[in-house]
């Protein structure tokens, strides 16, 4: 057996930042999902971290790379898999019975064949609309002021759920300069939940990453991605 050591000293650290930066700004750190992002590390590591950590809930960005490990990855009935990364139209037939989320919805074209995809398997997929809040001109996403036209369109799908937002924030030379992203995201997240999205029992605002998940979750994130920070050796 590998020595896996280092992984309950990072994620005994994450937790207990997560509770503090939740304590800090009045939330239930309960209520702030951890979405460990596995697309650097192998299936044992996955395993593991699922069976010895508490893991529930894996991210990857890869439909090539998920497809590899899925068959591999115990206690997949267990855990919830999300897709959180850009995703081609002509590859959502490869993952649409193999994930429980799809984060990264930014395109109309993808919505009618995830509902086309998941209509043939007698599914409905939950996703995310990722959101472009940086404004970056090659980055994928909705632009903000985009988002509830986009949404409108979003909820005409039958098999699709949308269940919220995602945003990954632009590069910041101050880590602390993404707040100000963070804080807009939420506004329109709360804006969609309370007007759009009455269906969803607990509206998902996923936000945050290894580098300023404080921040995000400071801003009204329930759902963290974090990767390098939780799976560095
Ligand atoms: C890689 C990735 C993450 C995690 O990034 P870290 O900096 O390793 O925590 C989160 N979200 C998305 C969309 C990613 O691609």
């Amino acid at each position: 057996m590998r020595d896996f050591s280092y992984l309950d000293r990072n994620f005994r650290e994450i937790r207990d930042r997560i509770g503090k930066a939740a304590g800090q700004s009045g939330t239930d750190p309960d209520g702030i999902r951890l979405v460990g992002v596995t697309k650097t590390v192998d299936v044992d590591t996955i395993n593991y971290a699922v069976e010895h950590l508490g893991l529930t809930e894996i991210g990857e960005n890869r439909v090539q790379s998920l497809l590899e490990k899925y068959d591999r990855i115990k206690d997949r009935e267990r855990i919830k898999i999300h897709f959180i990364g850009s995703l081609q139209t002509n590859k959502v037939k490869y993952i649409i019975d193999k994930v429980d989320l799809i984060q990264s919805l930014d395109s109309l074209k993808l919505a009618c064949e995830i509902d086309r995809q998941a209509e043939k398997h007698g599914r409905i997929m939950d996703v995310l609309i990722e959101v472009n809040s940086g404004r970056e001109p090659n980055k994928g996403g909705i632009m903000p002021e985009s988002v509830e036209e986009f949404t409108d369109e979003v909820l005409k799908f039958k098999n699709i759920r949308l269940c919220g937002l995602m945003t990954i924030g632009p590069v910041c030379e101050e880590l602390s300069d993404l707040k100000k992203f963070f804080v807009e995201t939420y506004r329109t997240f709360i804006d969609i939940s309370t007007k759009k999205i009455h269906n969803i029992d607990r509206p998902i605002m996923s936000m945050g990453m290894s580098r300023g998940f404080e921040y995000a979750i400071e801003s009204g994130s329930n759902m963290v991605r974090i990767g390098s920070a939780l799976f560095r050796e």
